[in-house]
């Protein structure tokens, strides 16, 4: 299998050296990122052009094109999984693993639940052929319908029907951690809106003590801006603490934060998710001590932009009592984003990978448009990648 990190003990991490950030991106890739990430700094401008895409592409108006040059270049991989392989081999030579995505949304009916199931069979053997990456994403709305999760979270009975359909959904969730688990491949699969969490967490649990021996061939994603997260980490621990299996948790902030408040606020129950961005700091520092606490029998992979928690894991990783564990820890970053953390971390030698979406344009629409929604706060995210980009250009001279 695929292996780009080093042997040697990973070094001191620092995220500044933008030489290394920016080793795969040309001078008109870099010019072009800062272009589009300046627009991003206007949200009428990306609320207009989220709007105005879909609209664009319902009436079949010939903006593909323009799309697939410009935000879908900086996000994505390629329109298939074999397009995709330039990029996976580009950052394979930086030492970055791919987390290959197919960027496709909740689906809606069987034939698409089977297509994706499909298409995570076929990267499944794309990987184990080609050896160039071992590690692929799944959405669990991507291989069952929403209406099912939604009614088990909430406790209500499936009809016959409904009962029939959720053991299909399962039957395909087996079907890809088998394969994921003879062929060496590694499954994240992500969380999704709180209000569907629990059958989603109890069919992750359920693949893990069926694969995950001697490795964690699946993760679970743990939301950690939800008040209940650091509680359901220290459970699901105890539910396996006599169980001979690797747990596999994958932790991020959570993509979903207003659209929780929302609901929350619209049906009266009590918010999810944390309101203050220092209490989901701390909430996600604290899940990484826990897992450190537990690495004898857990992977963990470390899924965030923010500088200071991926700086604070490094540090932990090369602390004497963690050496033996390295290799069961890993961190992430989303293809187009924080090129500073993932090329450097590789570079450090730690196990540093992109989560890299590929689909065809109209397909990967939605998660664009979630990206450029995501980077339109000059305080967040958008402004530090605009800084780092005028830094490597002003280093350029360009
Ligand atoms: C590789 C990878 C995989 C991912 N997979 C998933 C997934 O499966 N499911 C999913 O939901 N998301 C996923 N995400 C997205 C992730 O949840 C975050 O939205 C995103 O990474 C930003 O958080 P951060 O840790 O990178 O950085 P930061 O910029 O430090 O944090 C931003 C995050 O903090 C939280 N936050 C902001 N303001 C507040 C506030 N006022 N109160 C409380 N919390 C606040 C929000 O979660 C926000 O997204 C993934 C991200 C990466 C990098």
């Amino acid at each position: 299998m695929f292996q780009s990190t080093t042997t040697e003990a990973p070094q001191t991490f620092s995220a500044n050296n933008l030489e290394v950030a920016f080793c795969t991106r040309s001078n008109n890739e870099l010019k072009l990122a800062h272009r589009l990430y300046s627009m991003m700094g206007n949200q009428t401008l990306v609320k207009m052009g989220g709007a105005a895409t879909n609209l664009a592409l319902k009436l079949h108006l010939p903006i593909k094109g323009l799309i697939k040059k410009t935000v879908y270049q900086l996000f994505c991989g390629g329109e298939t999984a074999d397009e995709a392989q330039k990029v996976i081999q580009k950052l394979a030579k930086a030492r970055v693993h791919t987390v290959l995505d197919y960027a496709a949304e909740a689906q809606e009916d069987e034939a698409g639940f089977d297509k994706v199931r499909h298409e995570i069979l076929r990267n499944i053997s794309l990987a184990r052929k080609t050896r160039a990456f071992s590690y692929i994403s799944v959405k669990l709305t991507g291989l069952g319908h929403k209406k099912l999760f939604e009614k088990l979270h909430s406790k209500i009975s499936l009809t016959l029907e409904e009962h029939a359909a959720f053991n299909r959904t399962e039957k395909r969730l087996d079907d890809v951690c088998r394969a994921a688990a003879d062929a060496g491949i590694t499954l994240y699969i992500d969380a999704e809106e709180s209000w569907m969490q629990d059958p989603m967490d109890e069919l992750a649990e359920t693949m893990m003590r069926r694969y995950n021996k001697g490795r964690a061939v699946v993760f679970n994603t743990l939301q950690m801006y939800r008040t209940d997260r650091v509680a359901y980490l220290k459970a699901c621990l105890e539910r396996f603490k006599d169980e001979a299996i690797v747990v596999g948790i994958k932790i991020v902030r959570g993509a979903y934060l207003e659209k929780e408040q929302e609901r929350a606020l619209k049906y009266g129950y009590a918010n999810p998710v944390f309101t203050r961005k220092e209490d989901t700091d701390k909430s996600f520092n604290d899940a990484i001590d826990i897992c450190l606490d537990n690495i004898q029998r857990l992977e963990l992979c470390a899924a965030t932009h923010n500088e200071y928690s991926t700086t604070y894991l490094t540090k932990r990783i090369r602390q004497g009592d963690l050496k033996a564990y390295e290799h069961r820890i890993h961190f992430s970053q989303l293809y187009g984003m924080s090129d500073n953390l993932t090329f450097n971390l590789a570079a450090a030698g730690y196990n540093a990978s992109k989560y890299l979406p590929y689909g065809d344009v109209a397909t990967a629409v939605p998660y664009l448009i979630r990206r450029a929604e995501e980077n339109t706060s000059i305080a967040g995210q958008m402004g530090r990648e605009l800084q780092l980009l005028e830094q490597e250009m002003h280093r350029r001279k360009l």
